[in-house]
């Protein structure tokens, strides 16, 4: 713990990946783990790790990269928290992001940017940037991130790193700051398949604080792990090698699937006509739950206050106004204009509607097929400063990582190849609770 500790001191100047290093805290959890002794089954014993700052840590500030939230110190452990610490790993930091997890470079952040470790005028992607950078850096081990429309798996894609997106419901969201409350899921981001198998193992399952969360089982995601993909039935949807998507990256995805093909299984062209309505729909549905959400920070209950609030209006509009950056506050605005009763039918209800003709598309696929092939995202990460001033083309970004959690399915990014010395990610995604063939096939393509 304390080389991991020397080691971020001296390399995070350059990559910016944490907002807050907790050398205390991880001393000690190191010093009690020593105490107790390595449990000897226990793979994740005494592995530091870091965790996104929008998760909350009892005692250590949780800041969710928001001007709102800097001296935010919760009471209590997240869900995942808990299961983590009663594994012996030691989180060393909370790591940057955009804002209240809304972005998809880590640039949103009100505090710094993160760098990408691949090449420092690259972003890292985002919302869970700096987890991502962190992994990629060789900081840590392994990171939890959180995921509404990619935010795990795009940045592992621009970071060369493995990132899951569990099954809506495995993972519980119970102090996770909710931004999008339907869509939301934490997960693992680290160096291999494997070790993402080791840490889900650790933080999924039923939880009692979280109504969406399942009681179904969890697996053991570790023990079929090496089976390999013989016999397996992989889908390669054909608008997600469609216009827009690099051609290094389309040609990494199509190589991949020969190495599937060669592997023992078959891989063939479907069709998920929705896809292109998926960003539209999310926009609307993600911001309108991301309003309702945000409603909490009014400037009493939690966080920031404006020191000029004269009354209590003034404490409400002053200390959003000035607590909530650009990004949040035009989320915000769509949100609310999106459930207001004139515009009701016409966004919220068609974009819900639209949400079900893209559950129909996967579910049809996934009648024939175990898993869907696919790239990440269309491009390898962009420059620093690059599409930040055009949130449309940001957006748009997230084309094939949106679909996943508008049905609620587990995907992860694995890399696949590089294009200019950047890292190219691919996505398999598998049918609900299915996080084991998942892993099944990215290991095999390792
Ligand atoms: N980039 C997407 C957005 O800005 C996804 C973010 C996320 O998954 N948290 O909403």
């Amino acid at each position: 713990t304390k080389q991991t500790l020397d080691n971020i001191k001296a390399s995070d100047s350059d990559i910016n990946a944490f907002i807050n290093l907790d050398e205390d805290g991880a001393i000690k959890a190191a010093q009690a783990v020593d105490q107790a002794g390595i449990e000897p089954d226990n793979v994740l014993s005494g592995i530091p790790s870091a965790i996104k700052d929008n998760i909350l840590t009892n005692g250590f500030k949780t800041t969710a990269a928001s001007k709102m939230l800097e001296n935010f110190k919760p009471i209590f452990d997240a869900t995942v928290m808990k299961k983590l610490n009663a594994k012996q790993t030691i989180t060393v930091g909370k790591t940057n992001m955009d804002e209240f997890a809304m972005g998809g470079s880590t640039e949103n952040s009100a505090f710094k940017k993160t760098h990408n470790p691949w090449n420092l005028s690259k972003v890292p992607g985002g919302s869970s940037g700096g987890s991502a950078a962190a992994v990629a850096a060789g900081q840590i081990i392994f990171a939890l991130g959180s995921d509404t429309g990619g935010s795990i798996r795009q940045p592992a894609a621009y970071n060369g790193i493995v990132g899951l997106k569990p099954t809506y419901g495995r993972v519980s969201r119970w102090g996770l700051i909710a931004f999008g409350s339907s869509l939301d899921q934490i997960g693992p981001l680290t160096r291999n398949v494997l070790d993402n198998a080791y840490v889900l193992n650790a933080i999924a399952g039923h939880d009692e604080h979280d109504l969406t969360s399942s009681d179904k089982e969890v697996p053991d995601y570790t023990k079929s792990i090496k089976d390999g993909v013989k016999g397996m039935k992989i889908a390669l949807p054909k608008e997600y090698l469609a216009e827009g998507i690099d051609q290094d990256v389309k040609d990494a995805i199509l190589k991949a699937a020969e190495t599937y093909k060669q592997l023992g299984a078959t891989v063939e062209e479907v069709s998920l006509p929705h896809t292109k309505y998926g960003v539209a729909a999310y926009y609307i549905l993600a911001s309108s739950e991301a309003s309702s959400n945000l409603q909490r920070f009014d400037g009493i209950r939690y966080g920031y206050r404006s020191p000029e609030a004269k009354n209590l209006e003034e404490v409400y509009v002053k200390s959003r106004s000035e607590g909530f950056g650009d990004e949040v506050k035009r989320r915000i605005m769509l949100g609310t204009f999106s459930l207001s009763a004139g515009a009701f039918d016409a966004y919220f209800q068609k974009a819900a509607k639209v949400r079900t003709l893209m559950i129909e598309d996967f579910k049809k696929v996934f009648q024939d097929y175990d898993l869907i092939l696919g790239p990440t995202a269309p491009t390898t990460a962009f420059g620093i400063g690059e599409d930040i001033s055009d949130p449309v083309t940001m957006y748009l970004n997230d084309a094939m990582t949106i679909p996943v959690n508008l049905a609620g399915l587990p995907a992860m990014s694995l890399p696949a190849g590089f294009s200019d010395g950047m890292p190219i990610g691919m996505q398999l995604i598998g049918r609900p609770f299915d996080e084991s063939t998942i892993y099944k096939a990215g290991y095999a393509f390792e």
